[in-house]
């Protein structure tokens, strides 16, 4: 598969600030990768980079096989969808998507009869001579795609496209916009700070922290064997649960420290006696049960249920929390009975989150 988008070595200072540490990705042509991570991590500004918005300090970018550096942004050939949307709002939604076109000296007529294929194909034929006032939010994202469809860029580059909708019409739109990728065959490089977004829409997930890339896999990679305590908290929600454990001196069990309740579980995993811990548990891998029957018992603080699952918050310290498929039956103030199986069991080394 050829890479459309390569990073190596790619670093970026903002004066003495180094919001992007030693960069290396490789995008391959017709994927779909999402960039995720928390507020400040450099997603923003790794897209950007992309863009040519903003000049890297160190390293090489290359777009399509070809050395972007010192390549001005509309030169590059890649198109950036913005949350925003950055419509014109005295222009129909015709005049926007010509625009961009009408400027690269392309005739009216075939300007025209491309913004009526690209409307067709994102559903807006009836609403071209509207201006953009007069649209929903939905609309005006599709309005903003569409401006950059028409242009067949060598990439689409998201900048947390969908966070002005409400949460239906974000849901909608990311089938929409993966669904419009994939008919492109596009190659699409996407933003977002919403691992759910990130996990759904994309094929390769990229996790940032600090300028650095964490980890980056196929989604249901990062959740199955994330590579260290950072990315295991980040990928899956509600986040997963950290105790504080240490191997037992046979070195095939965990003394784990839950505060109030301590207990020894058993491990799949033959480690050095007394070394120090963390333990990771999903809260959707810890099962329920009648007390005295399941691999210990925890008192429960908090139950709340949405009809479809049930969270339990335990009354340990930490706090645990554990997810159940529908109603449950475990009430606030009563002892429950948790099972763990050990395969279910991530460990990581306490000094540096790295996984063992
Ligand atoms: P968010 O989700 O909040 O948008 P992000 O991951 O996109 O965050 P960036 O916008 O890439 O983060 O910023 C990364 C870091 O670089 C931040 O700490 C930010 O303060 C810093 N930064 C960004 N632009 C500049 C600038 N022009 N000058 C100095 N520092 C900057």
């Amino acid at each position: 598969m050829t890479n459309q988008i390569e990073l190596s070595g790619v670093n970026k200072h903002y004066g003495a600030f180094h919001a992007l540490k030693n960069i290396n990705l490789q995008i391959a042509k017709g994927s779909f990768v999402a960039l995720v991570g928390p507020s400040g991590c450099g997603k923003s500004t790794l897209l950007r980079s992309l863009a040519g918005l903003e000049s890297i300090s160190e390293g090489d970018l290359k777009i399509a096989g070809e050395l972007m550096n010192n390549v001005p942004p509309r030169k590059r050939d890649v198109a950036m969808v913005f949350q925003s949307y950055a419509l014109y709002p005295h222009m129909t939604v015709e005049e926007n998507l010509t625009y961009s076109l009408r400027i690269r000296g392309v005739a009216k007529a075939e300007a025209k009869k491309a913004a009526s294929e690209v409307a067709a194909t994102t559903g807006l034929s009836n609403l071209l001579t509207r201006y953009p006032r007069e649209l929903s939010g939905g609309q005006r994202q599709r309005v903003a795609m569409s401006r950059a469809i028409i242009r067949h860029p060598k990439a689409f580059l998201f900048d947390e496209p969908l966070s002005n909708l409400d949460a239906a019409l974000r849901v909608h739109m990311r089938k929409e916009i993966r669904a419009l990728h994939d008919r492109l065959g596009a190659t699409s490089v996407y933003v977002t700070h919403d691992q759910i977004e990130a996990m759904t829409m994309a094929d390769h997930v990229v996790v940032m922290r600090e300028g650095v890339i964490e980890q980056q896999g196929k989604p249901l990679e990062l959740y199955d064997t994330p590579a260290n305590k950072f990315v295991a908290g980040f990928i899956g929600s509600p986040a997963m649960n950290f105790i504080p454990g240490v191997v037992g001196g046979d070195g095939s069990s965990l003394e784990i420290d839950l505060g109030t309740v301590k207990h020894t579980l058993a491990s799949n995993r033959q480690l050095q006696p007394s070394r120090k811990v963390t333990v990771g548990i999903r809260p959707e891998h810890i099962g329920i049960t009648a007390t005295g029957q399941g691999t210990f018992d925890i008192p429960v603080d908090v139950v709340e249920s949405t009809g479809s699952a049930t969270f339990i918050t335990a009354a340990t310290t930490p706090e645990l929390t554990i997810v159940e498929t529908g109603r449950g039956t475990a009430r606030g103030g009563e002892t429950i009975g948790v099972t763990i199986d050990p395969a279910q069991v991530h460990l990581f080394d306490d000094a540096t989150g790295v996984r063992i």
